[in-house]
């Protein structure tokens, strides 16, 4: 018997055998069940995510001679053909290849002629993004006004491709990336239908790589499961089929980040260039490697480390020695560096020249002007300060200096910075708002020099805080500075300068407070919080 691939034998026949997909499920049965059918659907969302899957049961389910609570019988004549493919009712059509003109009339003159047995023609078009202008004009005729016994299911990985009389006249569903947990799951119970051997942590560390696409999970486990035939599957096993870098070498990349060694850092680039590992793989690994270490570093002594970040407690052993020689915000701007990068990754073609430029951006701050970096900056200037001699000894030299009838002078300055430095309070934001902010706190000096002369000088020393979405507050140094700006009308003026330079929309509101300082509060999105925390490639319902 020849082989059958893993994702196709395992291709969902009915919506209950769907995974991770639910929200979009429900709301398709439920339209069955109540026959409420639409008649155009656009189903959006990254490759193996259940898009044509999802399509193909809808078209068996409508046709279905006895369908079960908004499921396909599986049974009947009308099912059997569809999922052959060997049923006239079910049209699919693959837009990359037949993007043009005359391909969508070809479309439309199927559309003209009724179902002969079944009550419709669905009509599946995968990739429609990649539909011609003209294509897509003319199929657009087609969705005006579609006979009651047509639906067009349109499938794509890029949505912001689609014109915008195309989307009006569809349902639109956004196909999710399908967690870790999901994929891990599903592989574990078809690992044991399959009776292939293999450990619960071989499995996650395929489901992760499968990045959200339950089709790719599928594929990696069916080439792990050729390459170590007969054999269980083990972690390292699976490791070295999909070419990823043991943990030894993100040990030793690790380290030299740290201790900002950017040449041992490429020299290990090169060498992995060398051994031909896939750089994209490396990145995401890293970045896992780097979670982890947060995670441990939060982690409390009583916690099961290898349970947490999924290695063996050797190597979790490692990570704990190494989470205790940087500080939390250090780790955060890694993986907000590297997190960045692996987005970058996917679609360049100089792949390591933008790994190693990454990589000298963590290893030299100084090269880099945001906030972040200028935080870390500062955390290694606190450092070396408090490597100079104690705040006593200060005091006495500057005794000592002041009694020789010098001032103070700078040694009193570092007297006075060793003091306890007072921790900023940390908020999180919507990511919207967070980029919002961000930007607008950045540039915040140029909104001020656009301002006019009178308002410029009330907002001296002046600095942004966010109070709610849409809202943010101006912190000036006293009360007579926020009353001068309300006087002076500054807000609206302010406003309009955002919603010119930026394109957004934000009210502003002033008050003055000499004691509060921009650097007090440290602002993170949502988003990143969530990333160095879980990094759960999406959330289910
Ligand atoms: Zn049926």
């Amino acid at each position: 018997m020849a082989y059958t691939a893993l994702y196709r034998k395992w291709r969902p026949s009915t919506f209950d055998e769907v995974r991770g997909q639910e929200h979009i499920v429900r709301t398709l049965k439920n339209q069955i069940i109540t026959d409420r059918i639409g008649h155009a659907y656009l189903f959006c969302g990254t490759r193996g995510t259940g898009k044509t899957s999802i399509a193909k049961i809808f078209a068996k389910t409508v046709n279905c001679e006895h369908p079960k609570d908004g499921n396909p019988c599986g049974e009947c004549a009308m099912c059997r053909a569809i999922a052959e493919g060997a049923s006239l009712n079910v049209i699919e059509i693959d837009a990359a290849s037949n993007n043009g003109v005359d391909d969508v009339r070809e479309i439309r003159n199927q559309v003209q002629y009724p179902p002969t047995d079944g009550k419709y023609k669905v009509f599946i078009i995968d990739e429609v993004h990649m539909l011609s202008a003209g294509a897509f004009n003319a199929l657009l005729k087609t969705l005006e006004e579609p006979p009651e016994y047509v639906i067009f299911i349109l499938a794509t990985t890029e949505v912001n491709k689609i014109p915008i009389t195309i989307l009006s006249r569809c349902q639109r569903y956004d196909f999710r990336r399908i967690s870790i947990d999901t994929i891990a799951g599903h592989l574990r119970e078809l690992a044991d239908a399959e009776g292939i051997d293999a450990d619960d942590k071989a499995l996650r560390y395929v489901a992760r790589v499968a990045d959200g696409s339950m089709r790719d999970s599928l594929s990696l486990l069916d080439q792990c499961a050729a390459f170590h035939f007969d054999e269980k599957l083990t972690y390292d096993n699976v490791l070295d089929v999909l070419g990823a870098v043991d943990t030894g070498v993100f040990t030793r990349l690790f380290d030299a980040v740290v201790r900002s060694d950017t040449a041992e850092c490429l020299r290990t680039v090169s060498e992995m260039v060398a051994e031909g590992r896939e750089l994209t793989q490396m990145v995401t690994d890293f970045l896992w490697y780097m979670r982890n270490v947060l995670i441990i570093r939060n982690a409390s002594e009583d916690d099961r480390l290898e349970d947490m970040v999924e290695m063996s407690e050797d190597n979790a052993k490692v990570l704990r020695e190494q989470a205790q020689h940087v500080d939390e915000e250090t780790l955060m701007r890694y993986i907000r560096v590297l997190s960045e990068l692996s987005g970058q990754m996917k679609f360049a073609t100089q792949k390591r020249v933008l790994v190693e430029i990454a990589l000298i951006r963590l290893t030299r701050p100084a090269m880099e002007n945001n906030l972040d970096s200028v935080l870390q900056r500062l955390a290694e200037l606190e450092k070396k300060m408090s490597e100079i001699p104690s705040g006593a000894d200060l005091a006495a030299a500057a005794a000592a200096a002041a009694q020789q009838g010098g001032t103070a002078g700078p040694a009193a300055g570092i007297a006075a910075a060793s003091s306890a430095p007072k921790e900023p309070k940390k908020v999180t934001l919507p990511q919207a708002e967070y980029e919002e902010l961000k930007l607008i706190r950045e540039e915040w000096p140029m909104v001020v020099g656009k301002a006019s002369g009178s308002i410029r000088s009330a907002l001296r020393d002046s600095f942004v805080n966010p109070i709610s979405p849409g809202r943010m507050e101006i912190i000036v140094p006293d009360q007579m500075n926020a009353k001068m700006l309300e006087r002076l009308d500054a807000f609206q003026q302010i406003s309009d300068i955002i919603a010119e330079d930026y394109q957004r929309e934000i009210r502003f509101t002033a008050r003055g407070d000499g004691s509060v300082k921009q650097e007090d509060t440290v602002y993170v999105s949502s988003e990143d919080l969530q990333a160095a925390i879980n990094f759960p490639i999406t959330e289910e319902d």
